[in-house]
């Protein structure tokens, strides 16, 4: 069981960790901590804090954990406050989509990622944000990435390992940059689509009747573009490299698909189309 733990950054991600660690009765206490008091006085209120502080050095008083739920760009800034006031043996993680950033952010502060600081992502949320979008199911049967490295404390890693684990979660381990990779291709790149895509439609001259007309796949494949831009800004600028060279795959694949519509090449059209649907169909059936 944990004791204490203290998170910075109570919104939809973080909220939902704490929703569900009190409901496995995995946890002692769970503290808030954060920028604006209204959301902390929300998360209390909803039974998801047991109690918020707004003195950093009281909020890491006794703590076991403390998990770091903020947008990947406001990591370093969070870490350089957190840093006077940590005790030696608290361990620290993240929930940040980028982890090349943050493995960064920590090495800027401290020097090195602290072997006690095993940097994760949960691999599950929703469009909305903010505690009060925040449900204790959300990490059932999802799947969490931790990125440790060689100097990682073994102890720290089974502690953050249990506690997703103990949110219904299984746990991964994999390398700082094949996680950015995998998920500038599953993640990433598919948000730019979405944004783009609405974003293109909403500035054309007839874009009322476009949005009067769209059907269910219209919404289906919009659906992450109603995420939060400020986190999305954040998550573009913090994994730009590997999100570029996906970017650039995706527009040789497109420029392909144009030229085949343009040059009226059925066969190769039916080929993408079919090649498409199997992988999504098997990653369907594989993903219940
Ligand atoms: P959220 O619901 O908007 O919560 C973000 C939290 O961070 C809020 O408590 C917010 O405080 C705080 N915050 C925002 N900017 C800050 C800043 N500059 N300095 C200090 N605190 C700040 O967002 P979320 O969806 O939980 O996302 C949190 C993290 O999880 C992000 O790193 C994101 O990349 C990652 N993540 C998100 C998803 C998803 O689907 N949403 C999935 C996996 C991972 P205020 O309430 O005061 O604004």
């Amino acid at each position: 069981m944990i004791k204490r733990l203290t998170i910075y950054g109570v919104g939809l991600i973080g909220g939902s960790l704490a929703r569900a660690l009190k409901a496995a009765g995995a946890v002692g206490e769970i503290v808030g901590y954060g920028r604006s008091l209204a959301p902390l006085q929300k998360a209390l209120e909803l039974g998801v804090i047991d109690r918020y502080e707004t003195d950093i050095a009281r909020a890491l008083e006794g703590c076991e954990v403390v998990l770091l739920g903020v947008p990947v760009g406001a990591m370093e800034q969070v870490l350089r406050e957190l840093q006077p006031h940590l005790a030696v043996d608290t361990i620290i993680t993240d929930v940040g989509s980028t982890k090349g950033s943050v493995v960064e952010a920590a090495v800027k502060v401290f020097g090195e990622l602290p072997p006690r600081f095993i940097p994760g992502h949960p691999i599950a949320g929703t469009e909305q944000s903010g505690v009060e979008a925040s449900f204790a199911e959300l990490y059932q049967r999802r799947r969490v990435i931790l990125t440790p490295n060689e100097q990682s404390d073994p102890q720290a890693l089974e502690q953050v390992r249990w506690m997703w684990q103990q949110a219904g979660a299984e746990v991964i381990d994999m390398p700082v940059a094949h996680h950015d990779e995998v998920l500038a291709a599953t993640s990433h790149l598919p948000h730019m689509l979405a944004f783009t895509l609405v974003d293109t439609l909403a500035r054309l001259e007839d874009h009322d009747d476009i949005f009067r007309f769209a059907a269910g796949g219209f919404r289906d494949f919009t659906r992450i573009a109603s995420s939060n831009p400020q986190m999305w800004h954040d998550i573009c600028l913090n994994n730009r490299e590997a999100l570029l060279k996906m970017i650039q795959r995706f527009s040789d694949e497109l420029a392909t698909l144009s030229a085949a519509i343009e040059r009226g090449d059925g066969e190769a059209l039916l080929k993408t189309f079919t090649r498409a649907k199997a992988a999504r169909d098997s990653y369907c059936e594989n993903n219940g």
